[in-house]
């Protein structure tokens, strides 16, 4: 028989980096042996144990292979499917493990490999990597080949499940649960976690007065159900000012001001630091804010009126009679020598009000109907307001963090535009052509361009009626779809217009939705790219002006 190690010199001569400790036979060793104990604290203590031995890198594998995670890193999947796994299977059968140059698998060195093969890309890549994992597996025991084969399926069954493996962090370094499962959280990477913690740099997540945090932030959310949905069918919804994010550190009689890029503007809001001295009774506490500008009749003022005030710092007084600066308080992070941040969302409310007076409050509804959603975001803009911002009533506060705890719906804008081809659907919308190309009018060019796609906004019924109008006026027909005479102009609402190298504009409409059929505009009357760009500068302008002051 040729030596297998031959057919796979290409891949298995490749050298691999980081300090390796342990081989992947002990990995399978603790995987058996997990497997065979009951008790879950014993698998932690067993795993802990085994970590303690580990180099950081060597530790960040573990971690991801443990746990039987699919994905290494975030965004990056362990890219084989079941097929290549039966390929390389295949091949690896019947050969003898090889132990090649006397050394057996590292811990470190198959992590590595998987993570190699499967950033492959190309033409003829499934085949590299079939042979890829071929070779590590001729390199494998059988019982090595069966515990890698459930690394790579992400079942371990062996008991280990995250919650355990945070279990065996805490062990390890003799903390608090509490502290682990909240740090899982700030870096959501175990395989970090792991690394972090085998060097002793997991940092407490203290929060404390006079130490800014970076605040958590909000992902866009295209509708009042999405939100609802995404927050388990009830929802928190604050109003969405149009000011400043400022952090409020207390701490004895001092009060500091921090913005959202931790630049402490303590000494050009005088008049905040003296409100809040005078208004909230703490001995210490770390707030969350919006500083918003109000006008004589109570409204609040635009946004570049709020920076126009906080940039300014000569003429302090002046400004200060023109432009009372209102606090909106709406988090609390740590009150009188406690963190806060670890308590669900509704119970820091709940806090907040016992030494928040109400007015300096953002105010909260806890909804769960859509209609009332959006009742609620149309008084919001009709006072001055961006839109609503959804928080979910069991989150844990997480500084630094853009996610789906907290949402916002910002009013939409609505843009008439031109259907140029559409694209056939899937699952319950098959049969019909249920993707829409939008395009606006470009005057210098003299032609449609697209400016993106929706597959959102349209009953059944209206569904029907396009394909059938679509196919009347297609000029062109594709697998996908259908390209048409550019004739029917729907409106359609959007959050943001967006830069895009795909279309040919170089911009895009963001969560575009279909809100009516004009039948009775011509297509000469839809929106020009021109006016994209209008919107799209208008946008820049407000967030060119937080980026001047640096807020
Ligand atoms: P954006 O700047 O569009 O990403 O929206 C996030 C910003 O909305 C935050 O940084 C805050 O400054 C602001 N904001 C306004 N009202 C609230 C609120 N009630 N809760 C959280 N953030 C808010």
């Amino acid at each position: 028989m040729r030596n297998p190690g031959e057919k796979f010199s290409a891949w298995t001569g490749g050298g691999h980096r980081g300090v390796e400790r342990r081989t992947f036979a002990e990995f399978v060793e603790l995987c058996q042996r997990l497997e065979a104990t009951e008790s879950r604290s014993a698998k932690a203590r067993m795993v802990a144990a085994f970590m303690s031995s580990l180099g950081p890198e060597e530790a960040r594998a573990f971690a991801y292979m443990l746990v039987g995670r699919k994905s290494g890193e975030r965004g990056k999947p362990i890219n084989v499917g079941w097929s290549t796994v039966q390929r390389a299977l295949s091949i690896a059968e019947g050969s003898v493990p090889l132990d090649l140059w006397g050394r057996r698998l590292g811990l470190l060195e198959v992590w590595r490999a998987l993570e190699e093969l499967s950033a492959l890309e190309g033409p003829g890549s499934q085949e590299k990597r079939v042979r890829a994992l071929a070779s590590l597996f001729v390199r494998c025991t059988p019982e090595e080949r069966g515990w890698l084969v459930r690394v790579l399926t992400g079942e371990m069954r062996h008991g280990v499940n995250h919650g355990v493996f945070l279990e065996a962090v805490a062990a390890m370094l003799r903390r608090d649960l509490d502290e682990i499962r909240y740090a899982d959280m700030v870096y959501s990477d175990i395989g970090k976690l792991a690394e972090l913690a085998v060097r002793n740099e997991l940092a407490a997540q203290q929060v404390e007065p006079m130490r800014p945090v970076r605040p958590m932030l909000a992902e866009m959310c295209g509708s009042p159900s999405e939100a609802l949905s995404e927050h388990g069918g009830t929802s928190c919804f604050e109003p969405k000012y149009d000011g400043i994010r400022l952090q409020v550190h207390v701490s004895g009689g001092e009060v500091r001001l921090f913005t959202r890029r931790l630049r402490d503007v303590t000494q050009n809001l005088p008049d905040v630091v003296e409100a809040v001295r005078r208004e909230i009774r703490c001995r210490s506490a770390v707030l969350d804010s919006e500083a918003i500008a109000v006008g004589h009749d109570g409204r609040p003022m635009p946004f570049q009126e709020t920076v126009r005030r906080v940039g300014r710092e000569r003429e302090l007084e002046e400004a200060l009679r023109e432009l009372p600066l209102a606090l909106r308080v709406f988090d609390v992070l740590h009150l009188d020598g406690k963190a806060t941040v670890l308590m669900p969302y509704l119970d820091r409310r709940r806090l907040l009000e016992e030494f928040v007076p109400p007015e300096m409050l953002a105010p909260v509804s806890r909804l769960s109907d859509p209609k009332e959603v959006e009742e609620l975001m149309r008084r919001n803009v009709e006072t001055g307001n961006e839109g609503l911002v959804a928080k979910d009533p069991r989150s844990p506060y997480i500084p630094g963090r853009r996610g789906k705890h907290w949402l916002k719906l910002k009013a939409s804008e609505t843009m008439d535009v031109v259907i140029v081809a559409a694209e056939w659907g899937h699952g319950r919308r098959s049969g019909w052509l249920s993707n829409y190309h939008l395009a606006v009018y470009d005057d210098a060019s003299g032609r449609f361009v697209m400016v993106g796609k929706t597959f959102k906004g349209l009953t059944d019924a209206e569904f029907e009626e396009m394909t059938r109008k679509l196919l009347s006026i297609a000029v062109e027909r594709q697998p996908w779809g259908v390209v048409v005479r550019p004739e029917v102009v729907v409106e359609v609402a959007f959050n943001e217009v967006q830069r895009s190298p795909r279309y040919e504009g170089g911009l895009a409409l963001r969560f575009a939705r279909i809100v009516r059929i004009r039948d009775d505009k011509a297509p000469t009357e839809v929106n020009t790219l021109e006016d994209l760009r209008r919107v799209f500068l208008r946008q820049m302008e407000r967030r060119g002006a937080s980026e001047r002051f640096s807020l």
